[in-house]
């Protein structure tokens, strides 16, 4: 007689609602597929991939390109399919059966479940009123739960919101736990905690390709930190971990990121359009974002999420989710997918 392994029971897969939407607004993808001369770049270099080889073992010219770009070295970055591979396996490698994994909540729901996949106890550390971080109260909670990982989102999905460099600073050194930063939506904010890899020796970094720069369909992220950590991570991930398709499209798109520059500016002037009409309508609560996304507080949510859908445009309901109650999430569209929008909610 077989059972799931102890502990996986309980656990609950991660899911969101698969429908065929006219207009996606629930996943924070870049709008718009690759910039034309980024696709050619990369359906020309995948003709001439032997597609009959395994692709580099670790990464290696990947990972030199990116380590370079950032002044540090290939032993300095991991390469993943998307950034979730990898803060998968920053749990596996550094929490593990007696530790916790401590972040705030709301945020992105995988944390919760990379911490049970690696045995370690999840610890949400709740947000103030306004979706800011305490970072005394995520300090307190990490020593009193002797914390393997500390995982901060920056800026924060769902809620939008951002931590100032300077508060990162002070958690990177006021602890000895592992701090990672998932910056998976930093293209739209513009500022990192990057440049304190040279201060820290407990401080990773991960990037992704999924949003900014369009790629979610290949599945690419990265993560940069010290060689000891990177080292270890390497001992959890399979061998070719990340294929050769991806690899190519990955750093194809890495070159040519300046192809990308008008969309981020389009995004920002759409993002604050959105915010400055939404804001307008009686009853609606919209949070600063510095993403690609907004998060609406309403009594009308679920109302709102079905006017929305009912015209065929998906957005992420969290309104029955604790913490989170009477809040959607909508990512910011085209101009005419966000008018779409502002038509339905302004009925
Ligand atoms: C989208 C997202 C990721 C990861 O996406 P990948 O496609 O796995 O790279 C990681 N963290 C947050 C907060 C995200 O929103």
């Amino acid at each position: 007689m077989f059972t799931p392994r102890l502990g996986l029971e309980t656990l609950k897969a991660y899911s969101v609602e698969e429908s065929n939407w006219r207009i996606r607004l629930d996943a924070n993808e870049r709008p718009a597929d690759l910039p034309p001369a980024v696709k050619a770049k990369i359906l020309e270099k995948l003709a001439a991939l032997p597609f009959n080889r395994y692709p580099e073992l670790s990464a290696q010219s990947l990972k030199t390109t990116i380590g370079t770009d950032f002044g540090l070295a290939a032993a300095n970055v991991v390469i993943g399919n998307g950034s979730s591979e990898i803060l998968e396996a920053v749990c596996y490698a550094f929490g593990g059966a007696g530790r916790s994994i401590v972040y705030p909540s709301p945020s992105f729901s995988m944390y919760g479940i990379y911490a049970k996949l690696a045995d370690s106890r999840p610890v949400p550390v709740e947000l103030t009123a306004d979706y800011t971080v305490d970072a005394d109260k995520l300090l307190a909670a990490a020593r009193e739960n002797a914390a393997g990982i500390i995982l901060l989102c920056n800026p924060n999905n769902p809620t939008g919101t951002v931590m100032p460099p300077e508060q990162v600073e002070y958690i990177v050194k006021s602890t000895q736990s592992l701090v990672v930063v998932d910056e998976a939506y930093h293209e739209f904010y513009g500022k990192s905690s990057v440049n304190l890899l040279n201060k820290y020796t407990n401080l990773a970094i991960a990037r992704t390709f999924s949003k900014a720069y369009g790629l979610a369909a290949a599945r690419a992220g990265y993560l940069l930190a010290d060689e000891a950590i990177v080292r270890t991570i390497g001992k959890v991930l399979l061998p070719y971990n990340v294929n050769a398709l991806t690899l190519t499209a990955a750093e194809t798109v890495f070159g040519m990121r300046g192809a990308f520059a008008d969309s981020l500016a389009e995004n920002r002037r759409e993002r604050e359009r959105l915010t400055a009409v939404l804001s307008a309508v009686p009853g609606i609560t919209v949070y600063p974002s510095q993403t690609n996304f907004l998060l609406i507080k309403s009594e009308q949510a679920a109302v709102l999420a079905d006017r929305l859908s009912a015209r065929g445009i998906g957005i992420r309901d969290f309104s029955k989710v604790p913490g989170l109650l009477g809040c959607i999430r909508i990512t910011v569209g085209t101009p005419a997918e966000n008018d779409a929008v502002l038509e339905a909610v302004s009925l």
